[in-house]
């Protein structure tokens, strides 16, 4: 049912980089064979999950949505989809996104831009554009993306679904195309709360291929699933919730308060004065990790390389630069530079310790607020979903998007992004974040207000 709805609505979507039309398939008439036989089958069999295309899958193209992989074939699969093919999952294919998963809106994929299911002439959000309407659309059941600074629980948010973004180190990142190591996290993309907790219950845990995944017990997420949140408090940080808030966004949001209270959760305006930094100090920590990890495409291990004319030779700094110039897109040259800036000598106190300084003053804000609170609650995005073309060529207002976001990516929280109601026929997402570790409790307090 889902490769009929890919071929009934995907030339509109367009969701998918590639479709895995064949092997998912054979993986789902497999299931159902085992399902005859009689055999015990692991949670997830036979589900359709799609991939954004910057996680690996053996024999299957893994793009990043960039010219510089666009026919890069790995040869090994990440540990999160061996983990969910193990459970029997059936993989639809790669999902489109922007390069190398900067940007938020899909419009920076170097193939073409995703339509947002809910009006096709807006953007699906981003980076984690295509795993989101994918879902939105029913082109498949649950999607796996990654998140820096927002980029599953964003586009879930203007989607119109569930987006989760779990603590930094509870789920392997091993196979994942790396953006910035000390934030990028796995983001899962799903209809419901529930789902949400079946898939964690599969990816969480200890990946000696991932060495910042930590060694916890991992509980059964779905036990979280209670309905019940009395008494729990929860914090609105006044500076996440209100300036450049869309007011449209902001009654939508309003209403999920009032509903919070209804269901017996105590809720309390607070405030996070450093939260107007997160962005600035994000913008140069992403980049400097960035244009490290991004130095690996270099036109001679793998991906593409310039080829020069008819007779003419490139020596090694040219072929470097040429394969570099012509491989990344705007967006990603654009980090690569300002990283490159941020890191160079003279530079490397003023930008890059500074920013660090500044991520400890948010982590800590955080640690305050939450001797006070549970958990804390924003609106997910500040804005609507935006027409597509609309702010592709200004940059800083894109990244004003992710400034509910980002915070959470800085300090290594979890958070999740559900829907809460409907602006201007659009959906609108609110998000909750909780200390280190308490997944569940989040999923906890979204499956009570979903
Ligand atoms: N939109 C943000 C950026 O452009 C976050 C991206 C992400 O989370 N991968 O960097």
């Amino acid at each position: 049912a889902v490769l009929a709805r890919i071929r009934q609505v995907d030339e509109d979507i367009r969701a998918y980089v590639t479709v895995t039309e064949e092997e998912a398939l054979a993986a789902s008439q497999a299931v159902d064979q085992r399902r005859k036989d009689g055999e015990k089958l692991p949670p997830l069999a036979g589900i359709p999950l799609g991939l954004k295309d910057n996680i690996c899958t053996r024999g299957v193209r893994t793009t990043c949505s960039s010219r510089m992989l666009e026919n890069f074939i790995p040869p090994y699969s990440a540990t999160i989809v061996e983990k969910l093919n193990n459970c029997g999952a059936v993989v639809t294919g790669k999902l489109n996104m922007d390069e190398f998963a900067m940007g938020s809106s899909t419009e920076f994929s170097a193939f073409f831009p995703t339509h947002n299911p809910w009006d096709l002439e807006c953007v699906p959000g981003g980076s984690s554009g295509g795993p989101a309407a994918a879902v939105a659309a029913g082109e498949t059941i649950f999607a796996l993306g990654s998140d820096t600074g927002g980029s599953a629980r964003q586009p879930a948010s203007f989607c119109g679904i569930v987006g989760m973004k779990p603590t930094y180190g509870l789920v392997s990142r091993s196979g994942v195309v790396p953006f910035a190591s000390s934030l990028d996290q796995v983001g899962t993309l799903t209809k419901d709360v529930r789902d949400c907790a079946l898939v964690l219950n599969v990816i969480a845990g200890h990946d000696p291929r991932d060495t910042a995944t930590v060694s916890v017990d991992i509980p059964d997420y779905t036990t979280y699933l209670t309905g019940n949140i009395k008494g729990k408090r929860i914090g609105v940080p006044k500076e996440l919730s209100g300036d450049g808030l869309d007011p449209k966004v902001a009654e939508v949001f309003k209403k999920a308060l009032e509903k919070l209270e209804e269901l017996g959760a105590i809720v309390d305006e607070c405030s996070f004065p450093h939260a107007a930094s997160a962005v600035p100090a994000y913008h140069i920590i992403a980049p400097a990790e960035a244009s490290s990890n991004l130095a690996r495409f270099d036109g001679v291990r793998y991906g593409y390389r310039a080829v020069p004319e008819e007779g003419a030779e490139y020596d090694l700094e040219e072929m470097y630069m040429k394969t570099r110039g012509e491989g990344f897109g705007p967006e990603v040259k654009r980090r690569i530079m300002m990283g490159t800036y941020v890191l160079s000598s003279g530079c490397y106190e003023k930008y890059y310790l500074k920013a660090l300084k500044v991520r400890t003053l948010i982590r800590n804000e955080y640690q305050r607020l939450f001797q006070e609170y549970d958990l804390l609650v924003t609106p997910t995005s500040p804005d609507l979903p935006f027409r597509l073309g609309e702010e592709v060529d200004d940059p800083l207002k894109l990244y004003h998007s992710d400034s509910y976001t980002i915070p959470v990516n800085m300090a290594g929280l979890p958070a999740i992004s559900l829907p809460c109601g409907f602006a201007k026929g659009l959906p609108v997402g609110m998000q909750f974040t909780a200390p280190v570790f308490a997944d569940g409790e989040i999923l906890q307090v979204a499956y009570a207000f979903e």
